[in-house]
């Protein structure tokens, strides 16, 4: 047997399969986007953070040169060395430790003594060594310090270069020292440190070396500030380079260090003055121990160096172990080869100031670490470690999300749009289905009302055409004698056909309001005159029914309205209260003014509305009668054509009923 489907259904079936469908194919996209979603994230995080380290490597190299360029235009006046711009160029917050090689190999700058064999016999005078000789006999010899100490003073007055008088001060120091004389020996001391101060002995020391030692050891508190100003002058020229370093100068500063001299100065100033020549001094001679060799290794080994890497015209010292975070630079070509070093941190902070995640979407960390800590890092899709400088293969930058649980919040909320998106569509895809439904059902629902519209015309036409055609028919075969009895006859008929008109009325109205057609129109209208004349014409029915008509109608009560609706909305009510009406046949009208509208009131003790249904009722061909199987006949029009024109008079219907009590319907105008 075929089945078939109804037209309805098919809709219905469709929507809800494409709702089905189309909510599935969805559904998968969007997890399917968002599993995607992740992993494009991740790669746009690795994409981001190998820019950014590319662009750290760039900056880095130029910072680099940009610093070898500074130094070389700071320090080269038209090639040649400005001695007094190299000396202060360790100012530059940038430059360590500059330094100057001369054609022997050896430091220029820092002046440093590495032969500490000088002869310098050569260099005294005759008539100064023979009384020189004497007193070192009675001094060493014949332990006469006396007569040593007078031999010496000779010697100095026969001194004739500043080597003569040095040798004999150093030596009238020494012996008065023995004789426990020491204010002579402070004496002779700080003349050395003042006058001799650069003056080398045999064994290449300068005197002042010896001279500054015993100053200390003679420091007492009456000569306290004299000792202090001494030190501080020896310092000063340690660091300009007029006294020379050598391998026991570190051995020195720790003296001065020891001696304590902060504890017993007040001036914090001149205090940490002296602790900057110290640290400076002791830096220097760090420098030439750590890096001395290599750097003259590098410039006689010349092209074929072991450490192949150029800055600009600088040669570069990498990856010496004690120190890998320092470069050494230097300019080999020069007459005087010379050089500075670059400190990786000092380097790092400057390049680190700029923003590199300032158009990026993510925020990352930028760190450098050294190469064995990044071994204990893991390379996760997140973050990586990687060289940056060829200079520095030591060392890596570490670069790594700010927040590593960004993706995944990314990734979550994401989730959530596409989740709260789905379900909107699905849910407004769901309510498209249920208003075609109730589209539907209503459509049908209307279409029964239609049908039933049709059989109850027919029916409500069918009655009185026949009673009509009875009376008339009785009257033409001459049944009916009398001329009373005629005229009953008649006017049961008059009465039938205006019920008809009525009800015609009633659908070419609603027909034309379908249409749109129907005009009204308004004009000042004596209401009272109205409900009376609309009661009158029905007058006929109420007599015949038995019923009970009670009114209370104002008088003199008028607005603007148009009289013929008006009148057709009253009588339809009435009607309704005729026709809904069973045991208790009692009609109250009512015509009351208030104070801004008037209410015309129908009410009657009938069969009544149940409660549910009191809105369905104006409803087009709904009738309650069909469902509860009343007999009334009627087109299920008379209500909704009341509902229409009231509306049309910026009116409103109220309806207030109970089963079996009656109901009241009110017109408010
Ligand atoms: P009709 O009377 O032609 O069926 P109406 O639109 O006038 O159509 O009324 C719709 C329905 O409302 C009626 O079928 C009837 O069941 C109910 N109704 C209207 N007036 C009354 C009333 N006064 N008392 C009880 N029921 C009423």
């Amino acid at each position: 047997m075929k089945r078939i489907i109804k037209p309805g259904t098919r809709l219905i079936l469709v929507f809800i399969l494409t709702v089905v469908v189309s909510g599935g194919i969805l559904t998968y996209l969007s997890i399917n986007s968002i599993s995607n979603f992740k992993e494009l994230t991740e790669k746009e995080v690795t994409e981001e953070q190998r820019l950014i380290v590319d662009q750290v490597s760039i900056n880095f190299q130029k910072k680099l040169e940009e610093l070898a360029g500074r130094f070389t235009s700071f320090v080269l006046k038209e090639g040649e060395i400005d001695w007094t711009a190299l000396k202060i160029c360790d100012t530059l917050d940038f430059i360590k430790n500059p330094f100057v090689i001369s054609k022997e190999k050896k430091f220029f700058w820092p002046w440093f003594m590495e032969d500490l064999k000088v002869n310098t016999e050569e260099m005294h005078s005759t008539a100064f060594l023979q009384d020189f000789k004497k007193a070192e006999k009675r001094e060493f010899q014949v332990r006469n310090y006396n007569q040593a100490a007078n031999y010496y003073r000779a010697s100095l007055n026969h001194a004739s270069c500043k080597f003569d008088s040095a040798k004999s001060l150093n030596a009238l120091a020494r012996v008065n020292l023995k004789m426990k004389n020491n204010e002579k020996a402070y004496s002779y001391y700080s003349e050395i440190t003042d006058k001799h101060f650069s003056v080398l002995d045999n064994n290449g020391y300068p005197y002042a070396y010896y001279a500054v030692l015993n100053l200390l050891k003679l420091s007492d508190s009456t000569n306290f500030i004299m000792v202090i100003k001494e030190i501080e002058s020896f310092l000063l020229k340690l660091t300009s380079g007029t006294i020379p370093l050598n391998n026991s100068t570190a051995e020195i500063l720790t003296q001065i260090s020891n001696w304590e001299f902060n504890s017993r100065m007040t001036d914090d100033k001149q205090i940490s003055e002296l602790e900057e020549y110290i640290q400076k001094i002791n830096s220097r001679i760090r420098f030439i121990n750590n890096y001395g060799n290599i750097i003259k290794e590098s410039l006689m080994s010349g092209k074929d160096s072991e450490y192949p890497l150029t800055l600009g015209n600088f040669n570069v010292i990498n990856g010496i172990s004690s120190d890998t975070a320092k470069i050494v630079l230097i300019d080999p070509d020069l007459e005087y080869p010379m050089g500075f070093c670059l400190e990786l941190n000092q380097i790092w902070s400057g390049i680190k100031k700029s923003d590199y995640c300032e158009n990026t979407e993510f925020e990352y960390n930028i760190n450098l670490i050294e190469k064995e800590e990044s071994n204990s890092q893991t390379n996760n899709e997140l973050g990586f470690t990687t060289e940056f400088s060829s200079f520095f293969p030591t060392h890596m930058v570490r670069i790594s999300l700010k927040d590593i649980n960004l993706v995944d919040t990314y990734v979550k909320r994401r989730s959530w749009t596409y989740g709260i998106a789905l379900v909107l569509l699905l849910g407004a895809m769901l309510l498209g289905v249920l208003l075609i439904l109730r589209d539907i059902l209503r459509e049908k629902r209307l279409s029964r009302l239609r049908s039933d519209f049709v059989s109850n015309v027919t029916h409500e036409l069918k009655t009185p055409l026949t009673s009509i055609h009875m009376f008339a028919e009785s009257i033409l075969l001459g049944r009916v004698k009398t001329t009373t009895g005629k005229k009953e006859y008649l006017n049961i008929i008059l009465k039938e056909t205006e019920r008809l008109k009525r009800m015609i009325n009633n659908i070419l109205d609603f027909s034309k309001r379908e249409k749109g057609k129907l005009e009204y129109s308004f004009k000042k209208v004596d209401i009272t005159a109205l409900v009376k004349s609309a009661l009158h014409d029905l007058d006929y029915w109420l007599v015949e029914e038995n019923f009970s008509v009670h009114t209370e109608i104002e008088e003199n009560v008028f607005i603007n309205a148009d009289p013929d609706a008006l009148k057709q909305a009253v009588i339809n009510l009435l009607s309704n209260a005729i026709k809904y009406s069973r045991n208790t046949k009692e009609i109250f009208c009512k015509l009351i003014k208030e104070k801004d509208t008037i209410n015309i009131v129908v009410e009657d003790k009938g069969i009544g509305i149940p409660e549910d249904q009191t809105d369905l009722i104006f409803d087009k061909f709904y009738r309650i009668g069909q469902n509860r199987g009343e007999e009334t006949s009627g087109t299920g029009l008379g209500l909704t054509v009341v509902k229409e024109i009231v509306e049309a008079h910026n009116g409103r219907v109220l309806v207030e009923s109970q089963i079996n009590e009656g109901s009241k319907f009110t017109i408010i105008i």
